[in-house]
């Protein structure tokens, strides 16, 4: 290159870097900003009033502002050029749903820390208000927990090498993402006399509890103790940890990058309902064919069927399951109550483990309508009858039973324990019998509930749709 072209470069450079003001010194590094441009990262509208005062919008997934606004309520961002001697107030506008929540925050998107009910405030248009001094520069601030797919990945590594466990890719994403299957059993005793036990989670992408959970059940199935032994071999665990990979990374709260609401994507063909018609997304096929290889491989069919979700409530709502049909006194028949009473056995023994009152109660009459859908547990109806527990169980992100104090992700951690030592009673022979611990659904008890006419939150997009 000839020395007059350098010079016009050195001359064009100089003007860019004067025009975009980058050479003006300390004054404009300083200015506050906010981004969400990481996994799991997401944002709507930004709007800066001052460097310690933001309101922000949530964003719809992948900004489709035709989807329902009950799909707006994760975000997660980074805040840089904190001012650090004057609070910053940060105004979350736009939330699909009205419950009052303390949001969590990181500096170092390791420990995470809630933030204490003084410093969040809920204002008349139910928008959440953050008043916070931040001792530190920069701040990742998140609706909830956040479990992104390097979380996974890194945890993986953790029990990778386990002699009980195989981490496997029966597929990848739609974007090419590996799904991992998770399977945890003694390999040295005979798959013959074990139960077949499938969990899959993350279908939702925000709901990031049940990730924990999963880290709870399998440490306990790792554990060395003369119980896990037991479990590793009566039992094989088929985990999918991370059902919707895209979603995860891109920051949803529900879908996948092209929109698809996976739960509500198990179309099975009615002529013959072992199939799923139309365009089936790959995070479902892989699913559907581990499902089916497990129910006509030769060994024991796959008995339960557990599909983790996290629900929008009220701060004081607990975990609660979905259990379908009901008792025979409501019409329902010998299949439908025999499923019913295996399902509220089964929640019985969650709720000795767990706590009778960390568990919201059972509904009296679980309802058919799941059968006429596409969900899941619709498929495993229409095949398998009562011959398969197939049920939902949605964790919650407030205090959850926990009050005063909110739930933490070692919570989270210790019903992945309950469930597990559930599962061992409920197939144990001596299960606890249904419905002896559980109240009836509809009594509150002495919680205070803002938004009475919400609960119990069975509403169909709080589900599923
Ligand atoms: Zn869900």
């Amino acid at each position: 290159m000839d020395m007059k072209w350098k010079i016009w470069i050195v001359l064009l450079l100089f003007a860019v870097v004067s025009l975009t003001g980058c050479g003006d010194g300390t004054q404009e590094k300083s200015t506050t900003t906010v981004s969400d441009f990481f996994e799991s990262g997401s944002i709507g509208n930004i709007s800066k009033i001052a460097d310690t005062e933001w309101e922000l919008s949530l964003a719809d997934d992948n900004n489709d502002s035709a989807l329902p606004a009950s799909w707006r309520s994760w975000w997660y961002i980074r805040m840089d050029n904190l001012v650090q001697d004057a609070p910053t107030k940060i105004t979350l506008k736009n939330s699909g749903w009205p419950y009052y929540y303390l949001p969590v925050y990181s500096f170092d998107q390791k420990e995470w820390l809630r933030f204490a009910e003084s410093e969040v405030n809920q204002n008349a248009n139910n928008e959440l208000i953050i008043t916070k001094q931040f001792n530190h520069g920069t701040v990742w601030l998140a609706r909830f927990y956040p479990y992104t797919f390097t979380d996974l990945e890194n945890y993986l590594k953790t029990i990778q090498g386990n002699s009980f466990v195989v981490i496997s890719i029966p597929g990848n994403s739609g974007e090419g993402r590996p799904l991992y299957l998770i399977k945890i059993t003694d390999p040295n005793v005979p798959v013959s006399g074990k139960k077949r036990i499938i969990l899959h989670a993350r279908t939702h992408p925000a709901e990031t509890s049940p990730s924990f959970l999963i880290e709870g059940l399998i440490a306990r199935l790792l554990s060395g103790t003369g119980e896990a032994a037991d479990l590793l071999s009566g039992y094989e665990f088929y985990i999918f940890p991370m059902q919707n990979v895209d979603g995860v990374i891109t920051g949803n709260y529900r879908s996948t990058p092209k929109t698809e609401n996976l739960e509500m994507s198990w179309t099975f063909d009615a002529s013959n309902p072992l199939n799923l018609t139309g365009t089936v997304s790959q995070e479902v096929s892989v699913i559907h064919d581990c499902a089916i290889k497990l129910m006509s491989d030769g060994g024991p069919p796959v008995s339960m069927a557990l599909n983790l979700h996290a629900s929008n409530s009220e701060p004081d709502i607990r975990p609660f399951f979905y259990p379908h049909f009901g008792p025979v006194s409501l019409g329902y028949s010998p299949e439908q109550v025999s499923l019913w009473e295996k399902q509220l056995s089964f929640i019985s023994n969650v709720a000795a483990h767990h706590g009778v009152d960390m568990i919201e109660p059972v509904p009296a009459d679980g309802g058919g309508s799941f059968a006429t859908k596409t969900y899941p547990e619709s498929w495993w109806w229409a095949n398998y009858q009562d011959r398969v527990l197939a049920m939902t169980l949605e964790m919650t992100y407030g205090r959850a039973g926990y009050s005063p104090r909110w739930i933490v992700p070692d919570d989270m951690r210790d019903m992945g324990t309950s469930l597990v030592l559930a599962i061992r009673d409920y197939y144990s022979g001596s299960p606890k019998p249904a419905k002896t611990t559980l109240k009836p659904m509809g009594s509150i008890e002495n919680r205070i509930l803002k938004y009475p006419h919400l609960y119990p939150p069975k509403a169909a997009d709080e589900m599923k749709e």
